[in-house]
């Protein structure tokens, strides 16, 4: 409840004025059988045309009235919703922004959108339907009936026979819905995540011709969700037609008790007019007050996946941050002991033990398997993941102790894919640092080895680059993250095979411009080509989730069997450019 707490209070005059409206329009609600059953019993039994145009009258002004009302009760409940909705969807995108990508993983990317769209929007719709009818239906359900009892009494009582018949089977309805929403909005959170990667990875299922796959995956996904929704949604159909009956059967009743009422003149036919109109405000009210109930249920399962979202304390965070205002300096960085997981309850560590030291400005190699942890084990330095056990070491100060702010800041890392927005070339260098001057652009580029070919596009810097960098190859890409990272004007610098789609001169450029003229940056480079890290200070050798040796090429080559059977494969396969 908290969480709305604050935009409840921030409208308040929509959450006081939408019901105060609307329950006015429901005053109009009850005179107006009123004054329809004096036309008919006084007026037009007794041919007194003054009284019929007079009442005629009163009724066209309670009409407009009415109107207006209704009209700005509608207003300003779907203002106080809708401004409810976009603070709550703001509060939890934002708190997905804090989210480690442990957290992300442990979501799912699929279930995060639907939380802050499909779940979020049940609360408005929710909210809304609060506004029009919290007051409206109980008074016009209180009002219509006590204006029952006062036209006939001796009718009136079927109507409270009906109402616990109908609030048993709203009951009913709720009961079995609920568990049944549940299941539905879990279904969309596949939907959603099937979708996202289909999209996303669109250049990926076009290359390898599975698009008939990936349709039927979606079909699959899509059925089941049109099973959960039918489940849960048929629930909610069965209220209409169950109070409909009620309603019908006991506007029955009424009539034939009445009926006889009238045979002997103990009831008038205008008094039965509005004596039916009275009944079924009652219903209509109870039917919209069983609604929003049904509605409840459902807002009450999209609050409690929104309350998962922003309750989640992110476990990656500088609460209690030591060294907060520390600003990282030499960019010295050490492993000591480290074990990582990503699956804690995994027996296998997926990083065993690791100790290694790397100097400030040092340019240091990372080679192993695939799936050896090299990714891994840098993501642990910007704290995209917390190490299990050990320590990683900062300027000699463990990374949890530093502030995320600076120390996210200090450090840029390269992936291999990248992302480039939709936008120009500069507007996305300048992601790196919003401020950086043209010359600075120019320089880093240059260093990246991008300057040569953006310089070539006839609008330069200014060149449009599409979606996701759709109109450049995968190396200019890379090389425009490289020189995008540059611009943060990192203390450390880390290349995760984010030179792989690079050809190997360009490849050799950037690294020796990274050795000239960044000199006091320490570098690390990922990468599968032992010719990407074989002039490094030092290489770090991977297996299988441990550092088997930490040396210079020769020193490898001559010691390190892994190193050796690296270096002989590519050398093979490569012959002499190795
Ligand atoms: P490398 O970079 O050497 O190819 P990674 O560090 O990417 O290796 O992966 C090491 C191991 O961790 C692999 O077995 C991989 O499947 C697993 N892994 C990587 N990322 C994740 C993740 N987000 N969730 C679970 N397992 C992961």
């Amino acid at each position: 409840m908290n969480k709305y707490k604050k935009y409840i209070g921030e409208n308040w005059y929509c959450f006081i004025l939408g019901p105060l409206f609307m329950t006015l329009e429901a005053c109009g609600e009850f005179i107006i059988p009123f004054i329809n059953a004096n036309i008919i019993d006084k007026g037009a039994a007794n041919g007194d045309i003054p009284y019929i145009l007079q009442n005629g009258f009163y009724m066209l002004l309670i009409a407009i009235g009415m109107l207006i009302t209704g009209v700005l009760g509608a207003f300003f409940a779907v203002r106080g919703s809708s401004r409810l909705a976009a603070g709550v969807r703001q509060d939890t995108f934002d708190k997905i922004q804090t989210f480690s990508f442990a957290d992300i993983d442990r979501f799912s990317t699929g279930s995060l959108i639907t939380r802050v769209t499909n779940d979020i929007t049940q609360i408005q719709n929710f909210t809304q339907s609060l506004l029009r009818g919290c007051f409206r239906s109980p008074i016009m359900l209180i009002g219509a009936l006590i204006m029952s009892f006062k036209l006939n009494p001796d009718i009136a009582w079927i109507i409270l026979i009906v109402m616990p018949i109908l609030a048993l089977a709203t009951f009913l309805i709720i009961k079995t819905a609920s568990p049944r929403y549940n299941a539905m909005q879990s279904q969309l959170d596949t939907l959603n995540t099937g979708i996202g990667e289909a999209i996303t990875n669109e250049k990926v299922i076009k290359s390898f011709v599975r698009e008939e796959h990936e349709k039927g995956k979606f079909k699959v996904i899509n059925s089941a969700l049109m099973q959960k929704s039918v489940a849960a949604l048929k629930m909610m159909m069965l209220m209409q037609p169950v109070s409909s009956f009620v309603v019908n059967a006991t506007t029955l009743i009424v009539v034939w008790v009445s009926g006889r009422q009238i045979m002997i003149g103990g009831m008038e036919v205008g008094t039965l007019t509005a004596f039916i109109t009275y009944l079924s405000q009652v219903l209509t009210s109870l039917n919209f007050l069983a609604h929003i109930f049904l509605q409840g249920t459902r807002a009450a399962t999209s609050d409690r996946r929104i309350s998962e979202v922003i309750k989640t304390k992110s476990d990656i965070s500088d609460e209690n941050a030591a060294q907060k205002d520390h600003k990282i300096a030499s960019g010295d960085i050490e492993f000591k002991n480290v074990s990582f997981r990503y699956f804690k309850d995994t027996s296998a560590p997926v990083l065993d033990n690791i100790s290694v030291k790397i100097n400030s400005g040092e340019l240091v190699g990372i080679i192993g398997s695939t799936g050896s942890g090299k990714t891994t084990l840098v993501s642990l330095i910007p704290r995209l993941y917390d190490a299990d056990e050990g320590e990683v070491l900062i300027d000699g100060i463990n990374v949890r102790d530093l502030s995320l702010y600076e120390l996210r800041d200090s450090v840029a890392v390269v992936l291999q894919k990248n992302t480039l927005f939709s936008g120009t070339v500069a507007e996305n260098l300048r992601w790196g640092n919003e401020n950086a001057t043209d010359e600075e652009l120019v320089m880093a580029s240059k260093i990246a080895q991008a300057d040569g070919f953006v310089s070539s596009f006839p609008d330069g810097y200014n060149t449009e680059i599409g979606q996701g960098g759709g109109n450049l190859s995968g190396g200019q890409k890379q090389r425009l993250c490289i020189a995008r990272a540059l611009l943060k004007k990192p203390r450390i610098m880390i290349l995760d095979d984010s030179t792989s789609a690079v050809d190997t001169a360009t490849d050799a450029s950037i690294r020796h411009a990274f050795r000239e003229q960044l000199p006091n940056i320490t570098k690390l480079i990922i990468a599968q080509r032992i010719s990407s890290v074989m002039d490094a200070d030092k290489i770090i050798v991977m297996d299988n989730g441990a550092v088997v040796a930490v040396g210079t090429h020769d020193e490898l080559i001559k010691g390190c069997t892994a190193y050796q059977e690296i270096y002989y494969s590519q050398k093979d396969r490569e012959g002499d450019a190795v």
